[in-house]
């Protein structure tokens, strides 16, 4: 188990402000900053952050907010986790850097053990390591276009991959993340998802949808890969029907279609288990992690089925700090974390308690349409009452209204109506409850 630090104490429940938010010093910074870092990028809250324990972040100004985001859920089993930066601080000492190409470590293989043994099936694997999920999505990719001697890749509608130009390609959403970038590569296609509260489809006749969709748009014969976040994250936690995700993926195998689960925001306890895809019954060819995969520190990771993996030549793959030896320490401890089933348990709890309270809200407030989510990975979408059709502003309203009481929220979805929880597994059911008290406070001000 972790040591606790200073801010782990569970009997601290408020958030504290002692500023107006953003207060003083961080809109000092903020000026600064504007001065030399670009307008695209973009901060949800401009605090400046000085340091962060368990659940807790605290700013410049003093003011400690209860971080209900978990930096987009990377800090998965808490910030500043004591197992982490123990194990990361002793690595630095070591050494910092060789290039597992030139001269390698152990820690790689270690870790591509673990990722062996605990991600679905018991087929032989392999795994290689990069710095962020953009990349494990671009090499897997590769992998699979290796594999297979195709060229076509499928997303599906409202997903994200990330950020790169071929992730670009990939995402649903134009605005912020594509618009103005392209053009875009070639051979990437959109597909219709599942998404039950809006489409009403069983999980059959939504995989039918698709499938047909990949059939005459693509063809399977010039289809390398489906890629499929198990609950679609900035898309807005969409849950895909019963059935959906298991055919489609038969329908891979079938047509030896590589079938890759983005886990990048799904993977390891976010859900209670080590990967989402278990609540599905998937066993994915290849599986993608980064995000809370190494609590904070930048690794990502592509594994999968020893044959396909092995298909790119010797030197095909690779990146100077891919598979970090700080980060793969780092890494090694989150799954010795995860290891022991606690985090599993309160991943649990936590969904429990969020999605009991979140359907009360919605009991009382028409404008809360869908309640969403497995385990630490909770949503609810906002709608015009009685309709499914998305309520503009309101998310962000309610995001703005709780970060002024130190509350952080993310909101998500296309449509930007949806607030996501992704909280630190260290979070308290009566720290929650502050949280929700506030959301409940702010959708009565919304009518
Ligand atoms: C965040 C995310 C990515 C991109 O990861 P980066 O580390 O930001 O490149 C890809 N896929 C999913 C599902 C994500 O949530």
């Amino acid at each position: 188990m972790s040591l606790p630090g200073p801010f782990s104490d569970t009997a601290l429940v408020e958030p504290r402000l002692r500023t107006e938010v953003p207060g003083p010093r961080s809109r000092a910074l903020h000026e600064q900053r504007l001065r030399v870092v670009p307008r695209g990028v973009g901060s949800v809250l401009p605090v400046y952050i000085e340091h962060a324990d368990g659940p807790w972040v605290t700013d410049v100004d003093g003011n400690r907010f209860l971080d209900l985001g978990s930096g987009i859920g990377v800090t998965t089993i808490g910030h500043t986790n004591r197992a982490a930066v123990n194990a990361a601080t002793a690595q630095l000492d070591r050494v910092t850097h060789t290039l597992f190409t030139v001269t390698p470590y152990e820690g790689y293989v270690r870790l591509a053990e673990q990722l062996a043994a605990r991600t679905p099936g018991d087929h032989e694997k392999r795994t290689m390591f990069a710095n962020s999920g953009a990349e494990a999505v671009e090499n897997a990719v590769k992998i699979a276009r290796r594999h297979t001697g195709r060229r076509a890749v499928a997303a599906l509608d409202h997903a994200f991959h990330g950020r790169t130009t071929l992730a670009l390609a990939m995402n649903h959403k134009a605005v912020p993340y594509g618009a103005g970038f392209g053009p875009f590569a070639p051979d990437v296609h959109r597909v219709p998802n599942s998404y039950p509260y809006r489409d009403g489809l069983s999980g059959a006749d939504a995989a039918a949808r698709t499938i047909a969709y990949l059939e005459q748009r693509i063809g399977a014969d010039d289809l390398a890969a489906v890629i499929s976040e198990p609950i679609q994250g900035e898309g807005g936690f969409v849950v895909s029907a019963p059935g959906y995700l298991p055919a489609l993926q038969e329908w891979c195998t079938q047509h030896g279609v590589v079938f890759i689960a983005d886990e990048i925001q799904t993977g390891l306890g976010r859900t209670g288990t080590w990967f989402a895809s278990e609540h599905f019954d998937l066993v994915p060819d290849l599986v993608l992690t980064a995000k809370g995969i190494a609590a904070g520190l930048p690794l990502a990771g592509v594994t999968g089925r020893a044959e396909i993996m092995d298909a790119p030549d010797p030197g095909g793959l690779g990146g100077t700090f891919g598979g970090n030896p700080v980060s793969i320490a780092a890494a090694l401890a989150v799954f010795e974390e995860l290891g022991d089933g606690d985090y599993f348990e309160d991943a649990v709890r936590i969904g429990a308690h969020l999605g009991t309270r979140l359907r009360e809200l919605s009991a009382r407030h028409p404008v809360v349409g869908d309640v969403r989510g497995i385990g630490a990975m909770q949503a609810f979408e906002l709608s015009s009452p009685g309709t499914t059709q998305p309520l503009p502003g309101a998310a962000s309203a309610i995001a703005e209204f709780a970060a002024q009481r130190g509350i952080l929220l993310l909101t998500a979805g296309s449509d930007g109506n949806v607030i996501r929880f992704l909280p630190t597994l260290t979070t308290t059911d009566a720290q929650l409850d502050v949280a929700i008290d506030v959301i409940d406070a702010a959708l009565r001000t919304l009518g």
